[in-house]
């Protein structure tokens, strides 16, 4: 096909075109999504299948694997029991601006509130602070070659995220949390 020179400079100005809407939406990394649904809200009588699930009791679980198997719901359980950690971006708290409290899905304790939540682009929801400084317990984490520190709750164990030294004033901390090990209760007002 043969193009005179102004429909070869169109046809370079719209490729270009293409080629810098393209790369512009890889940088950005998050998905185009403008609409935050709102998540589900898992109330503590929902958790029948867990009958050590509270959030008012504070005393610290000591459960088997085989327990937690049980109890659990199969999701839950990998990323509670087994470590594992979300795809970026699919959780349902990423970008959620709710105003309420965070609780561990796998036991009920309390972890955060939504005030120490900050927009953060990693794709995972992110807390400059926990609720009490016993809610969450540290660990060292020396797996895939790196150096982390992992978040644990502090009642059930159960694996939440990781913490890092480049989150907002005033402490400095990103906890990068799963979506799925927490729960939002919405404030009563
Ligand atoms: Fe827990």
């Amino acid at each position: 096909m043969i193009f005179s020179t102004s429909q070869d400079n169109l046809l370079r100005t719209v490729l270009l075109s293409l080629l810098l809407m393209v790369s512009l939406s890889v940088c950005n990394g998050a998905p185009n999504r403008k609409v935050t649904e709102k998540p589900k809200v898992m109330t503590e009588q929902q958790h029948k299948a867990n009958p050590y699930y509270s959030r008012t009791v504070t005393t610290t679980l000591t459960l088997s694997d085989a327990v937690w198997k049980k109890v659990l719901s199969p999701a839950v359980y990998e990323v509670a029991r087994h470590g594992s950690t979300e795809q970026a971006f699919t959780g349902k708290y990423w970008d959620y601006e709710g105003k309420g409290t965070y609780f561990c899905a796998a036991c009920g304790n309390m972890l955060f509130r939504s005030d120490a939540k900050f927009s953060s682009t990693c794709g995972w929801p992110s807390f400059f602070e926990t609720v009490r400084s016993n809610s969450v317990l540290y660990r060292k984490d020396l797996s895939f070659g790196m150096e982390r520190t992992e978040v644990v709750c502090g009642r059930c164990k159960a694996h939440l995220g990781h913490v890092f030294d480049d989150g907002p004033p005033p402490t400095g901390k990103r906890f990068c949390m799963n979506s799925i090990l927490l729960e939002f209760e919405p404030d009563k007002s």
